[in-house]
């Protein structure tokens, strides 16, 4: 089996990250989205089940995509899943120092492992999960760049509506 594991924080999902997995979807057998539980150095505003939740429903037309909760480290995680790929999505430029040292950091750690880095559509390129926060929390429209549930569940929690 030709598996892929695509990790991240997912708080929360947007159409930038479900248009990563639909490519991975394409090319592998079997992806599992990694949802990290915690990640310290970052305040999240969904906790793990609720972030998996977003995106099992987001992702519910792909048939070769499982969503997981983790806690380990990323190389750990893959190897207990018996995955060998990592992806991860490059979008800007400034993406390119923090995943160049965590590839590296997770090829040492595990050198069975490959990081692998896809580019979504560009009109994703600028989305981020905090942007996207950042403008419900100021009232804008993010209605081209998320799930309209994801969309909802953020106004819960920012702005109680
Ligand atoms: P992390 O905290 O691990 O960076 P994120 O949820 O922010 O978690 O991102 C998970 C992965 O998805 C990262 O590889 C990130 O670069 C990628 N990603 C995030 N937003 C997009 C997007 N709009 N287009 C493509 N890839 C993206």
């Amino acid at each position: 089996m030709n598996n892929a594991i695509y990790p991240g924080s997912f708080d929360p999902i947007t159409y930038g990250h479900i248009d990563i997995i639909e490519r991975c979807s394409n090319i592998y057998d079997h992806l599992i989205v990694g949802v990290i539980q915690s990640n310290s150095p970052k305040k999240m505003l969904f906790n793990e089940n609720e972030r998996k939740n977003m995106i099992k429903t987001s992702i519910s037309h792909l048939n070769n995509v499982e969503v997981k909760i983790f806690n380990t480290l990323l190389v750990d995680f893959a190897s207990q899943e018996k995955c060998s790929i990592i992806i991860r999505g490059l979008r800007v430029l400034s993406d390119f120092e923090y995943e160049f040292k965590m590839a590296l950091m997770n090829r040492n750690l595990n050198e069975k492992i490959t990081t692998l880095f896809m580019m979504p559509h560009e009109k994703y390129t600028h989305v981020s999960s905090s942007l996207l926060k950042e403008v419900i929390y100021l009232g804008g429209n993010i209605d081209n760049y998320a799930p309209k549930e994801v969309i909802d569940n953020i106004n819960k929690k920012i702005n109680g509506k």
